[in-house]
């Protein structure tokens, strides 16, 4: 699978995990929430737990402490099952989740591996699970370099999501550009060039020092007033890696910090292209192969199973915003299975209805959800198994709404024409 992908896959399921775990709240303060730093030694952190453990004999209320205590040895016995901590360490969620009123807990335990590296350690018990630490993960993190640059100063800024940054504002100290009395004009207009030349190597020099170690730095933009930024960027200034990443010069009608702001509103369409631009280009390759009846594009959730399980799907295209449970169903008298997909949001209708549903067999009204998944997740395990790459679309492109409303949320790319 390819690197992008495999960060688009990654990144939704922790989404996705995150917004379920956010829904979760304990009847009182019991929740446990561990953070695992990955060069922290698994002994220690039992240890740790084993003092939590005793603290908590003191709780006054006999169910929070019976809860507490329960969701530390659960989780201490998740724990044991590693003889270290992963590569990017271990995040465990465990509490009593109430599901209906009081006296309905049920012990629940999350082991989650994060896409990046644990930080700190900690242990905390809360009415709530502690998220913050990879909510960040999945916060949007392209980076855009900004310059504006006139003949008089410069700045230099980063650009990620909402957030701005300046890095640093220089000052060219280039005279105006009317000479003094008695100076040649040649003269002073070889100096000028000069003192410009050292200027934009200068701002060259530092642009890439500064950026150099930005990480997922997507792109460059380069404004300001007047023709300066077009010689800047002409020149031989800036290092051929952050030419390269060149998007756009802007004009604008300020300088420093205001100037970058302008640029920002105005390039909101081009940042917004980059980022997006993956899964445009995906989604109009499927696109491609369906207009031209290549064979190779198909949609639905019937075929494009059927080609996944056959092995022959090279590229698997999913809609972020698809949330369709697979529901299992089977039956107590006489075990017939049955499986139906269902909106998520209809899952709670569904399951009462289907008390009131006779088996299809045996015709006793004995059937019972026996399992759920979410389509994605299964789509995504079953396409990993074969080997086919997957990408999570968003519907921040017309493409991506495309894929959700008039496909299903659901296409492939097939490898070959197969049948
Ligand atoms: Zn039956």
């Amino acid at each position: 699978m390819s690197a992008t992908s495999a960060n688009s896959v990654a990144r939704f399921r922790l989404k996705r995990t995150l917004e379920m775990l956010a829904a979760k709240e304990g009847r009182g303060t019991e929740l446990i929430s561990l953070y695992v730093p990955p060069e922290r030694k698994i002994h220690e952190v039992m240890a740790n737990l084993r003092e939590e453990y005793g603290t908590a004999s003191n709780i006054k209320s006999r169910t929070t402490r019976k809860n507490v205590q329960e969701a530390i040895e659960k989780t201490s016995q998740r724990l044991k099952l590693f003889k270290e901590p992963p590569k990017n360490g271990l995040v465990i969620f465990c509490g009593a989740i109430p599901r209906d009123g009081p006296g309905t807990e049920r012990m629940e335990t999350y082991v989650l591996e994060p896409p990046e590296p644990i930080n700190v350690y900690f242990y905390r018990c809360d009415a709530r699970f502690h998220l913050e630490p990879l909510m960040e993960m999945v916060r949007e993190r392209d980076a855009y370099g900004v310059v504006v640059i006139d003949s008089s100063d410069a700045i230099v800024a980063v650009v990620r999501g909402q957030r701005m940054d300046v890095l640093q504002e220089f000052s060219s100290g280039i005279p105006g550009k009317h000479r003094a009395g008695g100076q040649s004009a040649r003269r002073f207009e070889r100096m000028r060039e000069q003192a410009m030349n050292d200027y934009f190597r200068r701002i060259g020099a530092h642009t890439y020092e500064l950026l150099a170690n930005e990480q997922g730095l997507k792109g460059l933009i380069i404004g300001g007033p007047g023709p300066t930024k077009h010689d800047f960027v002409e020149g031989d200034y800036l290092n051929y890696m952050l030419k390269e990443k060149i998007l756009a010069t802007v004009d604008t009608s300020y300088t420093g910090d205001q100037g970058v702001e302008e640029i920002v509103s105005k390039s909101q369409d081009v940042m917004r292209g980059v980022r997006y631009l993956e899964e445009k280009q995906m989604v109009q390759k499927f696109l491609y192969e369906i207009g031209h009846e290549t064979g190779l594009g198909v949609y639905g959730e019937t075929q494009v199973r059927k080609y996944l399980n056959t092995g022959v799907v090279d590229l698997l295209l999913l809609s972020e915003k698809m949330n369709m449970l697979h529901v299992y169903t089977k039956c107590k008298n006489c075990g017939a299975v049955e499986d139906a997909l269902i909106p998520q949001a209809s899952f709670v209708k569904f399951e009462q209805d289907l008390m009131s549903t006779p088996c299809k067999k045996c015709n006793a009204a004995a059937m019972y959800v026996d399992d759920t998944k979410d389509l994605v997740d299964e789509l995504i395990d079953l396409a990993e198994k074969q080997g086919a790459n997957v990408a999570v679309i968003s519907t921040e492109t017309d493409e991506g709404v495309m894929l959700k409303d008039s496909f299903g949320g659901i296409a492939a790319i097939l490898r070959y024409k197969a049948s």
